[in-house]
């Protein structure tokens, strides 16, 4: 069974919308077995739009078509609908019923333009949107079942879980397993080496890899969960403390388990990152468990003033170095009470760099309360400011998870 999307609105090809919804529909679809061939990004054009549904209906079995649900102008799927299908367009009292239900319950007034929205192509059912005006539209022509959905990424989102998955679920489509292992600490190469000759023993296995910021995600596909699992193990026995996750969680979380475990805190030190280690770690709902805070000291003066870093490091060695790094590790214990701390000082560039200190160059360092501090230097070359930032943050996480492995200290 194949699938395709139709996403529409010419905010999508204007380049103002990032067309989030067809990568979510995607990933959805593929838990169902239901591979997507095609996705046509197209402007709110009817022509266009029939044209290309008569495409796609002769090659796939279920077509999304997301956007112009909605009661202005440039809302045509009911129209392409009703032309595709051949029918003409009738009021359906459900769907009223339902949109003036919406306005009635939210004390809103309902003007006449959103009628236009009860107007279904005949014959086709109507999918209740309880979390917006916009119902969608489910219509089978010859073999091929449309779903037309808003194209408000939250509204289409509901009414894919409430009407599609059960939809999707008496199909019946086999079942596929999967499995994701996270790593860090290691090049794409150098992985893929070591994988290549341990995954040619499984040929039933899909392996991919996928990288992003320094984080190697390996994705395993199989109809068999046995050959996943065995798979699995041996990648694990080859990789070791290189997986950080095998479960999909984010590196701050695995940070987060680790100290939680250990009935130990965090504290963070920022000059070039600028709090977005903070961030990433307060990104995990439950943070307040494990991180204390942390200290952003852009300039000299703050990171002597703030952090106790000695003048006389920042003079010999300069803000981006070893030492400093090292220096505000300590001096952030110092003003915060926590088990832990990281701090980062680097180049994040684009300007700033010279032949000894260039943009990419990134000291960052670990410490504990009980006298540890790691530091290490990291050159990321020059792939932009914000990879720089994120490359620094996340080896910071780095960094501590590995102390953090190694070192069995325990307060509680
Ligand atoms: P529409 O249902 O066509 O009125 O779309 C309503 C709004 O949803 C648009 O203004 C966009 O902001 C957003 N939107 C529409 N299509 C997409 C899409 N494919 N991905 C992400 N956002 C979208
Ligand atoms: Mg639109």
């Amino acid at each position: 069974m194949q699938s395709a999307i139709i996403a529409t609105g010419n905010e999508l090809v204007s380049g103002n919308t990032v067309d989030t919804n067809s990568s979510w529909l995607c990933r959805q679809l593929i838990t169902f077995n239901i591979p997507v061939t095609t996705i046509v990004t197209t402007g709110d054009n009817k022509e266009q739009i029939v044209k290309t549904l008569n495409q796609l209906s002769k090659q796939a079995e279920i077509i999304f078509l997301t956007g112009g649900l909605g009661p202005t102008d440039d809302d045509l799927t009911r129209f392409i609908l009703a032309d595709f299908a051949g029918v003409k367009l009738v009021e359906n009292p459900e769907a009223m019923r339902q949109i003036e239900d919406y306005f009635r319950k939210r004390h809103y007034k309902m003007v006449d333009r959103n009628r236009i929205q009860a107007m279904i192509p005949e014959g086709a059912k109507v999918l209740e949107n309880t979390s917006g005006t916009a119902p969608g539209i489910q219509l089978k022509k010859d073999k091929c079942t449309i779903f037309a959905l808003p194209g408000v990424p939250r509204e289409m989102k509901h009414l894919f879980n409430i009407h599609l998955v059960p939809w999707l679920r008496q199909l019946h489509t086999q079942t596929i397993h999967r499995q994701k292992l996270l790593c860090i600490g290691i090049g794409e190469s150098s992985l893929a080496e070591k994988l290549a000759p341990i995954t040619s023993n499984f040929p039933d296995v899909a392996v991919g890899t996928t990288v992003n910021e320094g984080i190697i995600a390996i994705q395993l596909t199989c109809i068999e969960k046995g050959k996943i699992d065995a798979l699995t193990q041996r990648i694990k026995d080859e990789f070791g403390n290189i997986i950080f996750s095998d479960k999909g969680l984010p590196l701050p979380q695995v940070i987060g388990n680790l100290l939680m475990d250990k009935h130990q805190t965090l504290a963070t030190a920022e000059s070039c990152t600028g709090g977005l280690i903070g961030k990433m770690l307060t990104d995990q709902s439950g943070a307040s468990n494990y991180y204390k805070g942390g200290i952003i000291t852009y300039s000299n003066e703050l990171k002597q003033s703030l952090l106790n870093v000695p003048e006389d490091l920042l003079q010999e060695h300069g803000a981006v170095s070893g030492g400093v790094a090292g220096a505000m590790a300590e001096g952030v214990l110092q003003k915060i009470d926590a088990d832990w701390s990281i701090a980062v000082t680097g180049i994040a560039g684009p300007t700033g760099g010279t032949t000894e200190k260039p943009v990419g160059l990134v000291h960052i360092a670990a410490a504990n309360k009980t006298g540890l501090c790691k530091t290490e230097k990291f050159l990321f070359g020059n792939p932009g400011r914000e990879t720089i930032r994120m490359r620094a943050a996340t080896s910071a996480m780095k960094i501590l998870r590995e102390l953090l492995l190694t070192n069995n200290s325990h307060t509680v």
